[in-house]
């Protein structure tokens, strides 16, 4: 099953968010395989953003999320990728639909609330940059027996 990686950024722990945002890949039928709190160092943000370096916000970016704590969280689904992205809404909140993430929660391109690998790809490296294997759950999760179909699953 596929899976992707979020994090819930400074701004949302400090806004107290973290208790909805997660409520909502609980309610879509998201399984959480794992979730920790931690504090990112300089190196493991230049690599999550390494397509980012040189970018004149770059600095802001590393300031603020090595400063203060963040969550991440593995979820499991069928196509989670593209559904959490699409449940996040665009980098620009400000161009965010209501109903989504950052559409409800925030205003603003750098200060988006969370994070959410954007390919399959992407969310294998990105899962692995985060996660021990041995921090990875494999657990039965009723929700998936009622999420989806039989022939879905
Ligand atoms: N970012 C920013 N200003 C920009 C573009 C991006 O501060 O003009 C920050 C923002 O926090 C964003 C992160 O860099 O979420 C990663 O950028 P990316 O283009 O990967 O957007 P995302 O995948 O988070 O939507
Ligand atoms: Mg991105």
């Amino acid at each position: 099953m596929e899976r992707t990686l979020v994090l819930l950024k400074p701004d949302s722990i400090q806004r107290g968010l973290m208790g909805k945002i997660i409520t909502r890949f609980e309610a879509r039928g998201l399984k959480i395989v794992g979730m920790k709190m931690l504090k990112m160092g300089k190196e493991l943000s230049k690599e999550h953003y390494s397509h980012l370096l040189g970018k004149p916000f770059y600095p802001d970016l590393e300031k603020f999320m090595t400063h203060h704590p963040i969550v991440a969280i593995v979820l499991e689904g069928k196509e989670c990728v593209q559904v959490v992205r699409d449940m996040m809404g665009p980098t620009n909140s400000r161009k965010a639909l209501p109903g989504t993430i950052r559409g409800d929660f925030s205003m603003s391109t750098s200060r988006n609330i969370i994070h959410g690998s954007d390919s399959t790809e992407t969310a294998e490296k990105e899962v692995k940059r985060f996660f021990k294997p041995e921090e990875l759950h494999e657990y039965k999760f009723s929700g998936s027996d009622y999420a989806y179909a039989p022939d879905e699953q």
